[in-house]
């Protein structure tokens, strides 16, 4: 007698490696166990048919700051999976900073890991930090399942984490090339950047040029070369960054780059006066620049868009762009607003799961993640792509009602996300993810 299946989900329109197909994806325990035809017999305790709405594999995330502990009022494990879920991001990897302590040794993943027990509604990877002279921390917190390292080369916006000068960053990238590990950086050269001439959004913009981008870009690039270290380059902004990535990985240099639904979806021709829930470091630039981003998505130079989601408290973002804390909450939003304009621009629903779920895990080396394959976690989301909604930031999970969506209508609505089988909607029962030790 064949075991029935527990749960089967069915779509005209699954997103699979190959592409949309008419999928029966049959899940047993925690994993997908097969994938049959839409309408094939399959037994099962529960059968789910989606019809012509969209099932996805879980989003990956790797860029989110949970905040906890230390600036829990920011953001924290809870609020943060919750709104992970409800914007169908299956898996998070937490960023080292903004939380107290950050997390660049052991002792700091300890704690993080302590406050996040119990209450992750996803699944919850880390990444280290690389600071400047903590390179000893790295390969222990490497065998303790951290994902590789951040770092900055220019000030962070919280002190207790500071940039690594040229000499300390090819350190730390001889360090973790021994161990086979990866170096995500914030990319911006600090020689190149100001300081606002004032509270303007064009001031601001004009204070961090994309040239900034591109010399660090290049510095990494380079010493990537020299130490043979795998490096990645974190929210690109700027399109002045693509042919320097693109002449980097035809050379054969391991770097990789992402950018965020911001930048794909936001242009500096938009940004109200005052508004600063646009504030991010680097900026949103014009809306030329974009289309330039979109190209770079396109042809593969930029590989991952992942949420960058840094919320603060609101009265953080006060009215002036020199002034306001510089982050973007979007961490529920990042699929609807991707999708509005990759439909747009006649991309389909398997671009924006590559960009969303495969790429992110491929970056993090996350087993079990990030595709519609046999023997992955049973991760799904079942997604209505033609639903329109308008976002509203208080109804939001986000612990603080602040983000540049607010009151803009974005295409698609997540309806279902289940997390290794089970659906999202109770207790939590995400669970920490461990790298390659
Ligand atoms: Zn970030």
């Amino acid at each position: 007698m064949t075991i029935p299946y527990d749960l089967v989900v069915r779509s005209r329109r699954t997103v699979t490696p190959e592409g949309e197909r008419a999928v029966a994806v049959a899940v047993r325990g925690e994993r997908i166990a097969a994938l049959a035809g839409y309408t094939a017999p399959l037994t099962a305790t529960e059968d789910i048919d989606l019809r012509d709405l969209a099932l996805l594999p879980g989003l990956v995330d790797t860029h989110v700051h949970v905040n906890e502990p230390g600036r829990t009022h920011w953001e924290g494990f809870d609020s943060a999976t919750r709104a992970a879920a409800a914007g169908g991001v299956t898996t998070i990897v937490d960023m080292p900073l903004n939380s107290l302590p950050p997390t660049v040794n052991v002792a700091a993943l300890d704690a993080k890991q302590r406050a996040a027990l119990g209450q992750c509604h996803v699944d919850v990877g880390f990444w280290g930090g690389a600071v400047p002279g903590n390179v000893k921390d790295l390969a222990p917190l490497h065998e303790r399942g951290v994902y590789g390292f951040k770092c900055f080369l220019s000030p962070s916006g919280v002190e207790e984490f500071p940039p690594l000068g040229v000499s300390e960053l090819r350190e730390a990238l001889e360090e973790i090339a021994g161990f086979g590990g990866v170096m995500v950086v914030h990319a911006e050269d600090p020689v190149l950047l100001g300081e606002p001439g004032g509270p303007t959004y064009r001031e601001f913009l004009e204070s961090r040029p994309g040239a900034s981008e591109r010399s660090a870009v290049e510095q990494v690039v380079r010493l990537a070369r020299e130490t043979g270290a795998r490096v990645h380059i974190l929210h690109v902004s700027s399109a002045d960054c693509l042919d320097v990535l693109e002449a980097a990985r035809a050379e054969g240099v391991a770097v990789t780059a992402e950018t965020c639904p911001h930048y794909l979806t936001l242009t500096a021709e938009q940004v109200p006066e005052g508004a600063t829930a646009y504030k991010c470091c680097p900026p949103i630039r014009s809306e030329a620049n974009r289309d330039l981003l979109w190209e770079g998505l396109a042809r593969g130079v930029l590989s991952c868009v992942v949420s960058d989601h840094s919320p603060s408290t609101a009265d953080l973002k006060v009215p002036d762009f020199a002034a306001a804390w510089g982050g973007i909450a979007s961490l529920q939003l990042g699929l609807p607003a991707i999708w509005t304009e990759a439909a747009r621009r006649g991309h389909g629903l398997g671009d924006v799961v590559r960009w969303m779920s495969a790429n992110p895990a491929a970056l993090a080396k996350i087993s079990g993640k990030g595709g519609m394959k046999v023997g992955n976690d049973a991760d799904l989301v079942a997604f209505d792509p033609d639903a329109d909604h308008l976002v509203d930031a208080a109804l939001l999970h986000h612990k603080n009602p602040v983000t540049p969506y607010h009151g803009r209508t974005l295409k698609g609505a997540v309806l279902t996300t289940w997390l290794r089988g089970r659906p999202v909607d109770g207790a939590p029962h995400g669970r920490f993810l461990l790298g390659a030790q």
